[in-house]
């Protein structure tokens, strides 16, 4: 699974194969914007997965803190002068 979270002003990628469910990420995330899920990964594990795109700011967080290396967050590149 991983979420295309373009929309907002991150691009999330989660390796939901090797998320152990271990709910760090859940914790730590500024917005309360993961949550553990209903799928169940082949490990046996429900990985987490993101809420709502949009309230992704692509702070980090949940990448720093995961012991399995799972997430890797992409910020959104700002548009420069001449593209606004
Ligand atoms: S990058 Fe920040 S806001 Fe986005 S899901 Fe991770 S901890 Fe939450
Ligand atoms: S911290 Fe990593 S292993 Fe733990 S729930 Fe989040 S993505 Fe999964």
């Amino acid at each position: 699974m991983t979420p295309d979270t373009r929309r907002g002003r991150a691009h999330l990628i989660i390796r939901a194969d090797r998320c152990k469910g271990c709910d760090w990420c859940v914790t730590y995330c500024p917005e309360g914007n993961l949550r553990i899920g209903g799928e169940t990964n082949p490990q046996g594990y429900h990985p987490v997965e993101l809420v709502d795109p949009e309230r992704c700011t692509g702070c980090g967080q949940c990448a720093l803190v995961c012991p399995d290396i799972c997430i890797e967050v992409y910020r959104a590149e700002r548009p420069t002068k001449d593209e606004s």
